[in-house]
């Protein structure tokens, strides 16, 4: 096999064959295929798209590249959840803790900032020593011990989702439903998800533009995880402003550890309970699809502390500064902070996520080049959302920057990203989609089966 024939049928549209995507995934993953190959295939698989089987086999051989974990012997059900990506989406910080109060145990590995997306990894790593890098022993032993591990994937875990992730986001290839899906399901299939709750974003901030394009992105991850035996819960959440208000690593964690403090945006703090009982739910906790049963206990956890001491927990486990979860002004802090007036009185009815990402993203949070080190410090913090009233010359968002021409740029960045007039607000969540029983919510059980996406 020749990896130019099989960059060239895909250039061509042509499906490929089970053998040709193992040979690919394993030969990029060993080393033998270089760099510029392995973008102009993405490319070619980001312009053609891939039929259904062509996903499945590039799933299995991405969770095949690697080992494949299994936490049966340290949990009795292991849930996880993943995000297709967004802009301000600081929930893994909350939920796990949040999950982990409520007696479920939660073993997740995480990713890092993807093009004007933030990532877990980069959130936490703003805490001093934090250590994202656990040996696959040292994984499961803090899960059976603590109940809690948040890491990067562990080096022998899916490592050719970890170069291809790395690629996608220098390459303009991360928007591709066949390469997200396939990226988040091997990860989750390698790492022995059981139960498995998917936050599929849609908006102008999302990987998924459209709901329609949201939807088809949940079946077909809906579909991979019950194909192999995995019970997954698709919700489809709103990213056309971002999520709560902070956009930026240590800027989101602070703005988590206010949640977990019982604070935090009201839109924050509604995800996470969502997601949250979700998982719980997979757990066999709540049996109702509403979450009603287990809601009061969520709220409760968020409010006494609980969630809050596990956090506290995972980051001392993890060799992190917990002085700082204690005193979040002990977080990286960047030189300059300029906050911004409203140039106008009246109602805000949008506010650009993804403007907002690329504002935070060129004043350093994320990385334009590949393993390019992000400046935890920086980003935007954004203080009205879509929806509500504001009064000319009143706080509007606060840049946080290492210079103050980054300062200016993302000034008019942002400013530009607030709109004054037009629609109504979003509704958080637009839909729920169950691998596990009866008709889904929307009545999408009938919609075609997914050929080329
Ligand atoms: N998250 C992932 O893990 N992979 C993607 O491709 C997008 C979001």
């Amino acid at each position: 096999m020749n990896v130019c024939e099989i960059i060239e049928k895909k250039r061509d549209g042509e499906p490929l064959s089970g053998e040709e995507i193992r040979f690919f995934v394993e030969g990029y993953t060993r080393g033998d295929i270089p760099d510029y190959q392995a973008a102009a295939w993405c490319m070619a698989v980001f312009l053609r798209g891939m039929t259904h089987s062509e996903i499945v086999d590039l799933t299995m051989a991405m969770a095949e590249s690697g080992e494949m974990l299994d936490l049966s012997e340290v949990l009795p059900i292991s849930v996880d959840k993943h995000s297709s990506g967004g802009v301000g989406d600081k929930n893994t910080l909350v939920v796990l803790p949040l999950v982990a109060a409520c007696g479920v145990p939660v073993a997740k590995m995480s990713g890092r900032g993807l093009s004007f997306s933030g990532g877990t990894l980069d959130k936490l790593e703003s805490i001093s020593g934090y250590n994202v890098n656990l040996t696959q022993e040292q994984f499961l032993a803090q899960v059976e011990q603590h109940g809690i591990v948040l890491s990067g994937q562990t080096g022998d875990l899916a490592p050719a989702d970890g170069m291809l992730y790395a690629l996608r986001d220098v390459t303009g290839t991360v928007p591709s439903k066949p390469l997200i899906a396939s990226s988040i399901m091997c990860k989750k299939i390698a790492s022995g998800a059981d139960a498995i709750v998917l936050d599929i974003k849609t908006g102008v901030g999302a990987f998924m533009p459209t709901i329609q394009d949201a939807h088809d992105l949940a079946h077909l991850m809906v579909e991979i995880g019950s194909g192999v035996g995995r019970r997954v819960t698709a919700l489809i959440s709103d990213m056309n402003q971002p999520l709560g208000c902070a956009v930026g690593n240590a800027l989101e964690v602070r703005e988590a550890i206010e949640t977990l403090r019982g604070g935090g945006p009201p839109d924050l703090v509604e995800h996470c309970i969502v997601v949250a009982g979700h998982m719980l739910r997979l757990a066999g906790k709540s049996k109702e699809k509403d979450l009603a049963d287990v809601r009061p206990m969520l709220e409760e956890k968020l409010a006494n502390g609980e969630a809050l001491e596990l956090f506290r927990t995972l980051v001392r486990v993890q060799g992190g500064d917990v002085a700082q979860v204690d005193e979040p002004s002990r977080l990286p802090e960047a030189p300059v902070i300029v906050e911004v007036r409203a140039p106008r009185s009246g109602y805000l009815e949008g506010l650009d996520a993804h403007e907002v990402g690329l504002a935070a993203l060129h004043l350093g949070a994320g990385r334009q080049k590949k393993d390019e080190p992000v400046d935890h410090a920086v980003g935007v913090v954004v203080h009205h959302k879509v929806g509500e009233h504001v009064e000319a010359c009143e706080p509007l968002f606060t840049v946080h920057a290492r210079s103050q021409p980054a300062a200016d740029s993302a000034r008019e960045r942002v400013l530009g990203a607030h709109h004054w007039s037009g629609r109504p607000g979003f509704p958080l969540f637009y839909d729920v989609l169950y691998s596990d029983e009866d008709v889904p919510v929307g009545g999408h059980r009938d919609a075609p089966p997914v050929d080329h996406v």
